[in-house]
């Protein structure tokens, strides 16, 4: 089986990138996806594009040759309520969003009340999948975090770069084994995102796929598989 799909690419757009949109489409022909998924960071992370950059992205072509583009965000959770950086309206307008925890726009609290602000933001209709809850600087209940995803219905990110030792966040191995565990357990499906700031990354699943491996984690929960899946994670319709 082939992996069809990242949804979690960034371009120079999001202030700390280093490839541009292009860039990371031939990138992603090149590893033979089916689907790119163009998440920026939300505004409010340093850096980030401006609001309006989200509203213009009625201007990008979506069919390259076989390849797809979906233009999203990666909203960050900004309060312990939940709260996105992305008012609803612009939410709207999104292919889909991906909602995740950042040091630049979220201190990290308790392990209820990170664990609150991810459920809560799980809770926004317009979240589908929540981005690296893999980060120990945030403790998290995962178990319940999974839990609700099931009930909600989003997808649990399983984030290749937090799998890179050079990684921002810590303890990636450890928590994304535990990600997988519960997963399991609920039957909760993961989507696996390379998190990608440049384009040499997009698209390379290397280190994920060892631990889905490792843990013969069933391929039936992994939405990468089947461009079917692609109903679950967008706001749009999808054929
Ligand atoms: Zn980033
Ligand atoms: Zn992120």
């Amino acid at each position: 089986m082939n992996i069809l799909m990242d949804m979690h690419t960034h371009t120079t757009a999001s202030g700390h990138g280093y490839s541009t949109l292009k860039e990371n489409i031939e990138a992603a022909k090149e590893r033979g996806l089916k689907v790119l998924g163009l998440s920026e960071h939300g505004p409010a992370m340093p850096g980030g594009p401006h609001i309006y950059f989200l509203s213009n992205y009625r201007c990008i072509p979506r069919q390259y040759g076989d390849l797809k583009l979906f233009c999203g965000v990666e909203a960050n959770i900004c309060d312990y309520e939940g709260g996105l950086d992305v008012d609803e309206n612009h939410l709207a307008l999104m292919d889909y969003v991906i909602a995740s925890m950042h040091v630049q726009c979220c201190k990290p609290g308790s392990v209820a009340e990170n664990t609150k602000a991810s459920i809560l933001a799980m809770k926004n209709p317009y979240v589908k999948v929540l981005g690296h809850p893999d980060d120990s600087r945030y403790p998290i209940d995962r178990k319940e975090l999974v839990l609700a995803a099931g009930e909600e219905q989003v997808a649990i990110e399983i984030n290749n770069s937090s799998l890179n030792p050079k990684a921002a966040r810590i303890g990636g191995r450890e928590n994304i084994k535990e990600l997988f565990f519960w997963c399991n357990e609920y039957k909760v499906p993961v989507l696996l995102g390379t998190d990608s700031h440049i384009c040499y990354t997009v698209g390379d699943f290397t280190e994920t796929l060892e631990i889905v491996e490792e843990l013969k984690f069933p391929k039936e929960l992994i939405l990468n598989y089947d461009l079917a899946n692609l109903k679950w994670i967008c706001n749009i319709p999808v054929e």
